[in-house]
């Protein structure tokens, strides 16, 4: 049995991972201080006996954490755009001295160390489909740069640890991802549209809707995350889903699978948000041998009847 330590282990991403590491045998230590997270998603975790959780912010020190720990995975972070805006300085105190505690965890006890990094270290990409070895297009001042900048600069801080005490290190850049557990209010395009949807409201398109993403399923996700970190890869690695679709697409995809007298209306786009996003993902083909397999209409499907449970109080 493996003992591994999740920081943002009641995210969205984190507590999927939670589940999945205690499915398998292992004994987790989940990390959260709630700021966007929520102990609801750990409702499954708390039935095993080999899980624990500790309310407490990564950024300010991870002293409370007793015993071996062979595996630390560093998901916390406001991750969804209208979080990161409502909470800019804590998104670059994760990023920075979270990442600084979360390492140092990792040295002091030998264990493998991932970051959870993501695809806005390619800011508004200039290449497409976005490869590792591409290194961005981000506005160091605007209003993302909060959380684009703190992943760069995590990505940083993990390879100096690698490189000077070598820490077995991975670096995870993790493309839009959807799926039960993300919260009603996250502000994505995808629970948007699906609240909206659900609600009666009208489905909130920012600029013309032609700006594209790529939306990959936390399953899938999940099958990827746990490849990599047993894979001895530390160089960086995209997960995510490769079919790419505007945004106005995604939003006639959600209407016709929910019967509702919502409309589309358009809104303004937000400062610097990226064109294009689409990952490649040949490494994590050949690197992991992973590729996602859920499709969109299926993830949809899924994600739908948790909204809906959700919205109803279920
Ligand atoms: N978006 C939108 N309406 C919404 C929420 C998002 O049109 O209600 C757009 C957003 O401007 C972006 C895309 O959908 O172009 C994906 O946004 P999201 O916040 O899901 O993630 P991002 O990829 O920007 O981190």
């Amino acid at each position: 049995m493996a003992r591994f330590v999740i920081t943002g282990g009641a995210g969205f991403i984190g507590s999927h991972l939670c589940d999945r590491l205690l499915s398998e045998g292992n004994e987790v230590v989940a990390v959260d201080n709630l700021i966007t997270g929520s102990v609801n998603n750990l409702n499954l975790a708390y039935k095993s006996k080999n899980f624990t959780f500790l309310e407490t912010d990564v950024s300010k020190g991870l002293e409370m954490i007793n015993g071996k720990v062979d595996y630390v995975m560093h998901f916390a972070s406001p991750a969804s755009p209208v979080d990161y805006l409502e909470f800019p300085i804590e998104t670059m105190l994760v990023g920075s001295a979270g990442t600084h505690n979360t390492l140092e965890l990792a040295r002091q006890n030998k264990a493998t160390f991932m970051l959870a990094s993501t695809s806005e270290v390619y800011g508004d990409p200039s290449i497409h489909p976005q490869n590792e070895g591409y290194w961005g297009n981000v506005n160091p001042i605007g209003l993302r740069s909060c959380y684009d900048e703190a992943k760069r600069y995590s990505e940083a801080m993990t390879m100096a640890y690698h490189r000077v005490y070598s820490v077995d290190t991975r670096i995870l850049r993790i493309f839009n991802t959807y799926g039960p557990r993300m919260r009603v209010k996250d502000g994505r395009a995808v629970c948007n549209f699906i609240c909206q949807a659900e609600q009666g409201e009208n489905i909130t398109i920012y600029g013309d809707g032609s700006q594209t993403r790529s939306f990959c399923y936390v399953d899938d996700l999940v099958i990827g995350i746990i490849k990599l970190i047993y894979s001895g890869e530390n160089m960086p690695v995209n997960l995510g889903n490769p079919t790419e679709l505007s945004i106005l697409d995604l939003a006639k995809l959600v209407l016709e699978k929910i019967e509702t007298k919502s409309q589309i209306v358009q809104k303004p786009l937000p400062e610097d948000d990226p064109k294009v996003r689409q990952p490649d993902i040949t490494r994590a083909k050949n690197i992991l041998e992973w590729e996602p397999v859920v499709p969109l209409d299926e993830g949809l499907v899924k994600t739908i009847d948790y909204f809906s449970k959700i919205l109803k109080g279920d």
